[in-house]
């Protein structure tokens, strides 16, 4: 039993969010769901992950699923009644209960469009709920994350009081304060019925009179939390409170900031099978050229002479600093530097990259998919890795990036200022190699102070892979913290 237990039981806490890697993953989201859960699961809380039954979701974990239960629930204001089914699966000792609507999940990556989300997510959000009553589990904390779950404490407080579920606390976390959940008013009143007053300015209205969910959630949660303490203070500011800076603000007092961590075994290139020689801190420097020749002759690079590999692994939008890459990106190139691009997204990101690909045939690649075991082999075989972030709640590739030896070139906003220390050209201490002011020649600046360590102070740079290697990054701390603010709250 931890010590964090309660009165001798363990806190019981679940998690409510769209994706979950393995199932279904479009980024740090994903992740999270995952590897958070099973961080808090070895320091002795009970923990279960709801999501939705999308139709995305691969065969091999459909086939896992049994069904647990079936109801009706009403939702919208006309009354209607929908479906939820609730189909369980267990993996590695944490339970996953999915959602089943085919009316809402069968459409999307998971995603579609606003339109169709919003409603998909108000039904998801009231189901979930709905699903810990029928299931009789009940937690002592929901842990809801972003705009898709975010209706869940709005719910418990209204809908949902006076049911056993709404004994339970609550959580929201924001991974990412960019999507909201924006819509009409009517739109939202008549997906969930929720009482006419919630739809003033301090709950869900906004400046422009519309309603927003993420809004309402966060008015409504007990305790708010986002991904690095820096993005924490970031979004009380008006650059990065995407509009909601002055609602923050006014909600500080129940605002913290716990950096994520990543799963360890996940990332692993010790034992990572799809790396062409598994390395660990002690042998890194020996393995790493082996991977870099793979990733080379694998992407059609040259591997002549001694190339400084610069990798890239980002959802392609206004986000990640893509546009800075493209102003500097013919002038971070020469004939030992290589870039090697992994993502989707923007069609002018995505041309961008496969117009360099087109003009420096075997010195970059855009290899413009979602694909997970090109990813690890980047972070494997790349030498630097670039994080130029416009904003950047917690950013996880730095982490996985340093766990895999590949120094990250980074961006000094949210997590990336949290957990990348900057190199010191006079004690050669640090982490990676970062710029403050969003400018391209200072992105091209980091490039290149990186490139000449790695070239005329291999020593140094070497200091730095191992250094990297060996820093911990895994959830230990981080799910430590999560554990105090549950038992903190499920004693009040
Ligand atoms: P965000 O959540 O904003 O997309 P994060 O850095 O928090 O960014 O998480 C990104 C996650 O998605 C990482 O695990 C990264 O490896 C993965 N990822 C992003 N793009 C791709 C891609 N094209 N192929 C494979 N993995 C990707």
């Amino acid at each position: 039993m931890s010590e964090k237990d309660l009165n001798g039981r363990a806190l019981k806490v679940a998690f409510i969010g769209s994706e979950c890697y393995p199932f279904v993953k479009t980024g740090g989201l994903g992740d999270v769901m995952y590897a958070l859960p099973r961080a808090l699961q070895r320091q002795g809380c009970e923990v279960r992950v709801i999501m939705p039954c999308y139709r995305c979701i691969p065969d091999k974990y459909k086939r896992m699923m049994q069904h647990r239960a079936s109801f009706m629930m009403d939702l919208t204001r006309d009354g209607r009644t929908f479906f939820v089914g609730i189909m369980e699966a267990e993996l590695d000792g944490v339970t996953y209960d999915f959602i089943e609507n085919r009316e809402f999940f069968d459409w999307g990556n998971p995603y579609t469009g606003l339109w169709e989300d919003i409603p998909k997510y108000c039904y998801f959000s009231k189901a979930a709920l709905a699903a810990l009553n029928c299931l009789d589990w009940i937690p002592d904390v929901i842990h809801c994350h972003d705009w898709q779950a975010a209706l869940a404490p709005v719910y418990l407080r209204t809908h949902f009081a006076g049911t056993p579920v709404g004994s339970a606390r609550s959580v929201l976390t924001i991974h990412n304060l960019r999507f909201q959940g924006i819509c009409g008013i009517e739109h939202l009143k008549f997906w969930t019925s929720l009482p006419d007053e919630l739809f003033n300015y301090p709950v869900f209205k906004i400046n422009d009179g519309e309603a927003n969910m993420f809004k309402g959630g966060l008015a409504f949660a007990d305790r708010i939390t986002t991904v690095s303490a820096a993005y924490a203070d970031e979004i009380q500011t008006d650059f990065y409170g995407e509009g909601l800076n002055g609602h923050l603000w006014y909600h500080r007092q129940k605002l913290l900031g716990i950096v994520n961590g990543i799963d360890v075994e996940q990332w692993n290139s010790q034992e990572d099978k799809l790396l062409t020689a598994p390395y660990d801190g002690e042998d890194v420097l020996q393995k790493k050229p082996e991977n870099k020749k793979a990733l080379q002759e694998r992407l059609g690079l040259s591997t002549e002479g001694d190339q400084f590999v610069i990798g890239l692994i980002s959802r392609l939008t206004d986000q990640k600093g893509l546009d800075l890459i493209d102003a500097v990106f013919t002038q971070m190139l020469d004939e030992h530097t290589q870039v090697v691009i992994l993502g989707t997204g923007d069609p002018r990101y995505e041309n961008a990259f496969r117009y360099y690909e087109g003009e420096y045939k075997g010195r970059v690649c855009a290899y413009i998919k979602y694909d997970e075991s090109l990813a690890h082999q980047i972070y494997a075989g790349a030498d630097a890795l670039l994080v130029p972030s416009l904003f950047e709640p917690c950013g996880l590739t730095q982490l996985i990036a340093m766990r895999y030896g590949t120094v990250p070139i980074v961006r000094e906003t949210g997590g990336l200022k949290d957990t990348v220390e900057p190199y010191n050209e006079n004690t050669g201490e640090g982490n990676g190699f970062t710029f403050d002011r969003y400018e391209a020649p200072l992105l091209l600046d980091a490039v290149r102070r990186a490139r000449r360590v790695y070239t005329e102070d291999r020593d140094r740079w070497n200091a730095v892979v191992t250094r990297d290697m060996a820093k911990d990054v895994s959830w230990q701390r981080s799910a430590g913290l999560y554990m105090d603010l549950y038992a903190e709250l499920a004693e009040q």
